[in-house]
């Protein structure tokens, strides 16, 4: 089994097939065992205390909020069905709630390290679904209001039978090495020594290999060869599909592309490595939930094997 990454791993089953069926969905939602999820600003609700986890709510929890929230599903466990909730139109929800000496809403990056595997995928499904459907009230095609179907699976309009499915946006990221030379990039506003793998959306009409040359070009003004997939990761900031790659450089020279990017360097092998074990003063490399740190580590591990 490969190793797994942070946002992925969901013990959920999805029941893609089953969530076809709206009396099966009804059952489920009426199911004195099913979970609730309750979503804040896209903020889950976590347990307090030394070890932090979903709180899971009962849908008796949301009966006076307004509007009435439509539960989402994200999939069930067994014959237990697990929805999420957004109750964003509340104004203070961990007192309306009664749950402020118990549970708070987290931003999701804060509190991910903290969180189970298979729990931090299912907050990161839940963000993702909650903010397609808070953004996708009316049709794309004709302006009338649409209304969600299978659960939350997609949106349909009555009007013109349009129907809308939720996004996931690819973005290519990619470690360049070019012998023991590894090419970093660092925004505008990061850590002075915080440097990271370039990265940047995929294009209609573009491959991943295609997608990763020309934004190593564009923003580093590096030519690139070889395209490797290593890995992917969700990334529901809001809904984006990191697709991680290694790629060879065949040029050396830099030109930043300071609009978008605060500066990109080469570093040794050997700095990227101690960089990776925390023991580096000259780089910072991003932590290991994210999927950057794993290319540099495997480009590190190849590179290192020669
Ligand atoms: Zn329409």
């Amino acid at each position: 089994m490969p190793e797994s990454i942070t946002f992925s791993g969901s013990t959920l089953d999805r029941s893609s097939n089953q969530r076809r069926d709206a009396e099966w969905i009804a059952r489920h939602l009426d199911d004195e065992a099913a979970r609730f999820l309750p979503m804040w600003k896209l903020n889950p609700l976590v347990k307090l205390g030394d070890e932090r986890s979903l709180a899971w709510a009962r849908r008796e929890m949301f009966d006076d909020v307004e509007p009435t929230p439509m539960p989402v599903l994200l999939g069930v466990d067994g014959d237990v069905a697990h929805f999420a909730v957004d109750v964003s139109s509340v104004d203070d929800p961990e007192v309306t709630f009664g749950v402020d000496e118990v549970a708070k809403f987290e931003e999701l990056r804060g509190v991910v390290p903290q969180l189970s595997h298979s729990e931090a995928s299912i907050a990161a499904q839940a963000r993702s679904l909650t903010d397609w459907h808070a953004r996708h009230g009316y049709c794309a095609v004709c302006g009338n209001p649409t209304v969600p179907e299978l659960g939350g699976a997609h949106r349909r309009c009555p009007d013109c039978a349009a129907e809308h499915f939720p996004r996931t946006d690819p973005v290519a990221i990619a470690v360049v090495g070019r012998g023991d030379q590894c090419l970093l990039g660092r925004g505008s506003g990061w850590p002075s020594t915080m440097y990271s793998a370039l990265a940047g959306f995929i294009e209609p009409g573009e491959t991943l290999e295609e997608a990763v040359r020309r934004e190593i070009h564009e923003e580093s003004g590096i030519r690139v060869g070889d395209v490797h997939y290593v890995k992917s990761q969700p990334w529901p900031f809001p809904s984006s599909l990191m697709i991680g790659c290694i790629a060879e450089g065949t040029s050396e020279q830099i030109t930043v592309d300071f609009g978008e990017l605060e500066d990109v360097k080469w570093f040794s092998l050997e700095t990227v490595q101690a960089a990776l074990d925390g023991r580096s003063s000259e780089l910072f490399v991003p932590p290991p939930f994210a999927v950057a740190h794993h290319l540099m580590r495997a480009w590190a591990q190849r590179t290192a094997a020669g």
